[in-house]
């Protein structure tokens, strides 16, 4: 065994040691909400697939066709001779869905925030970066890449973010404000018009994840920043509502420019896949006309809080298709789990150091294919596993 090795078993027993050992278990999408593991069919209310395209079949038939059509893989990263004609409709088609001047395809949503922001960044040194403190691990990414000195503003707090802009802000050559629409734990939305003017009062460019608005909330799922003035960027992800992969950035098309001539996830990475690209086509196709689906959600998030609610639990700000149910200590966030996974439930526990200490939590994640019973059925099996 080098060192090397004799060091990582340390560092794996420590996390065991932690009680933070994490595993990949095989799961099966199955219909109406549904996931299979071991066996066993459950209800699922911890993936993201909330439109419930994953399964569509317009998406795998078009994956299937582009792939027999262009080739499995593009054979290239996108400056050499990966770019196909594909993706450059795709990219228009997106601009249009985003009403944004231009929009530029990535990997996937972790890789473009990773990459994006230490891009964006390196286009102007010295810029004063501004967070949210509930920021996604890829945000987290993408500023450490750019070793930039993050100034984090207390969750959709724009009194402390003007504060810290005037602060912090005013020495810098520019600010950046990094948030996100909706955020993932806690599903609770940014103020987006309301950042929007201050990142123009400040002067500061607005960068917004729309990762788990897209496709579900505002006009035709365009997500919270359309028709909203003064947002530098918006970025998504196909992964979540969409049922696919891959991620995209909106914007201007000097915006664009420069990711194409500056970003490295962009230039030395292979190219979407023409399968990857045929899924996000179809289901742009759809998604548009999914109201019904929409306002299905709405309706059973509304349904959930009023039942966690009456039940004494806490959910914290959520006004979107993903409600927490908070319960505190994280032993009883993860009986609570596993007490519902034996009633054949899957909600997962989110602890620290992915929430504040004492807010651990079942993330419940609805789906359009849920119903109101299933909702119900996730009450009254809360209610049992609480006791
Ligand atoms: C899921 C998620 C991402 C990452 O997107 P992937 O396409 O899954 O890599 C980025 N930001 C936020 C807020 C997310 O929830």
């Amino acid at each position: 065994m080098t060192s090397f090795e004799d060091r990582l078993e340390t560092a794996l027993a420590a996390v065991r040691t932690r009680g933070q050992w994490r595993e990949t278990r095989p799961a099966a999408l199955a219909p109406g909400g549904r996931i299979a593991r071991g066996g066993r069919t459950f209800i699922d209310f911890s993936s993201n697939d909330y439109l419930g395209l994953s399964g569509h079949p317009l998406l795998a038939e078009r994956a299937g066709e582009w792939a027999a059509r262009l080739g499995a893989g593009a054979g290239a990263s996108r400056l050499v001779t990966g770019t196909l004609d594909a993706h450059l409709a795709l990219e228009a088609r997106l601009a249009a869905f985003k009403g944004a001047e231009a929009a530029l395809l990535f990997a996937s949503g972790w890789q473009a925030n990773a990459t994006v922001i230490p891009t964006l960044l390196a286009a102007a040194p010295g810029t004063a970066v501004f967070t949210d403190r509930l920021i996604h691990a890829s945000m987290h990414a993408g500023c450490a890449a750019a070793g930039a000195r993050q100034h984090r503003f207390r969750h959709n707090d724009l009194a402390h973010l003007a504060e810290l802009l005037e602060t912090h802000g005013k020495a810098a050559p520019a600010r950046l404000i990094l948030v996100e629409s909706v955020y993932s734990m806690d599903g609770d939305r940014a103020d987006i018009p309301g950042l929007a003017a201050l990142a123009l009062r400040h002067d500061a460019f607005l960068y917004v994840d729309e990762a788990h608005a897209t496709g579900v909330l505002g006009p035709q799922g365009k997500g919270l920043c359309a028709g909203v003035a003064g947002v530098g960027l918006v970025m998504g992800t196909f992964s979540k509502a969409f049922g696919g992969f891959g991620a995209y950035v909106a914007g201007s098309a000097a915006l664009r420019d420069w990711l194409v001539n500056a970003a490295s996830g962009f230039i030395f990475s292979t190219a979407p896949p023409p399968a990857v690209l045929g899924a996000i086509d179809a289901a742009l196709d759809l998604v548009p006309g999914m109201e019904a689906e929409r306002a299905h959600l709405a309706a059973l998030a509304e349904r959930l809080r009023t039942g966690l609610a009456a039940q004494g639990l806490d959910t914290g700000g959520s006004t979107s298709q993903i409600v927490p149910a908070i319960i505190g200590a994280e032993e009883a966030a993860l009986a609570a789990s596993a007490r519902l996974a034996e009633a054949g439930l899957l909600a997962a526990a989110i602890r620290p150091p992915t929430v504040a200490r004492g807010t651990s939590r079942l993330r419940i994640a609805l789906r359009a294919a849920h119903t109101g019973d299933d909702v119900d059925t996730l009450l009254g099996a809360l209610h049992g596993a609480l006791r």
